[in-house]
């Protein structure tokens, strides 16, 4: 399988009054699975926004393979192959779990027959085979999450960004939402950027860190390489 890249290169976001990303840049290549870290307010939120164009950006460019991402709508960046959740859950709540899956399916233009089996082997995937003919009002909070990362899924996407995953998970949700989502880059061969305050979680599961305080990036590398940098211990500890 030939490598494809995400590349946001010296991306600026301003609000109001305000630079929440100030020329940050990061690359993701499919395959891998990339943390995205840092204090509250940092910006990482945004940066998934200017990904996904649910921000503008004031100035920099990004790119998936041979793509232009920056400037479309955030329907055009998800056919172009960038899925992502959400951190406040979306379903459809009087929609089964299967309904909500196979919908994803669908929107992303599969006939009826290949949504249905794209479906099933998700549900499979994600353990929800079980609660197929659950309504999403029904299901726990873990579950919600898991029938959201399925859904992004259905679009088959080439790169998946998670807005904490893990967020109000109890931790045997936790341990199974890692051993699933450890799987993705090598099964699906896709590329995963995860934020989530869960360090654990995020050490366990990244090969590489990306660390933003003030919408600037302080520090890149593997886990023991930015645990050990002074700007990310000031970062967290404060002054
Ligand atoms: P994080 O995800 O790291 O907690 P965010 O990306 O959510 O940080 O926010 C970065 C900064 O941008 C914060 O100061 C936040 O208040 C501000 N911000 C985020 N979204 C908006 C918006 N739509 N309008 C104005 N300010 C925003």
């Amino acid at each position: 399988m030939s490598e494809t890249r995400l590349a946001v290169n010296a991306v600026s976001v301003e609000f109001t009054g305000l630079r929440a990303l100030d020329h940050v840049s990061l690359s993701l290549a499919t395959g891998e699975v990339v943390g995205l870290i840092g204090p509250n307010g940092s910006g990482k939120t945004t940066l998934i926004n200017a990904i996904t164009g649910q921000v503008k950006l004031a100035s920099g460019t990004i790119t998936a393979g041979s793509t232009t991402l920056s400037g479309l709508s955030p329907r055009e960046v998800a056919l172009a192959g960038v899925s992502r959740s959400f951190q406040i859950v979306r379903l459809f709540n009087t929609m089964t779990v299967f309904e909500n899956v196979e919908a994803a399916a669908l929107a992303k233009g599969a006939s009826r027959t290949i949504a249905a089996q794209r479906t099933q082997n998700l549900l499979d995937e994600l353990g929800l085979a079980a609660k197929a003919d659950e309504l999403g009002e029904n299901l726990s909070y873990g579950d919600k999450r898991r029938v959201e990362i399925a859904r992004a899924l259905a679009a088959e996407p080439l790169f998946l960004l998670l807005d904490e995953p893990a967020a109000g998970m109890n931790d045997a949700e936790t341990e199974a939402l890692l051993h699933t989502l450890a799987e993705l880059p090598g099964k699906r061969g896709l590329g995963l950027l995860i934020i989530d305050h869960d360090m654990g979680l995020i050490m366990r599961l990244c090969h590489r860190l990306h660390v933003l305080a003030s919408g600037r990036t302080i520090a890149e590398g593997d886990a023991a390489h930015v645990r050990s940098h002074p700007a990310v211990i000031e970062a967290y500890l404060g002054k």
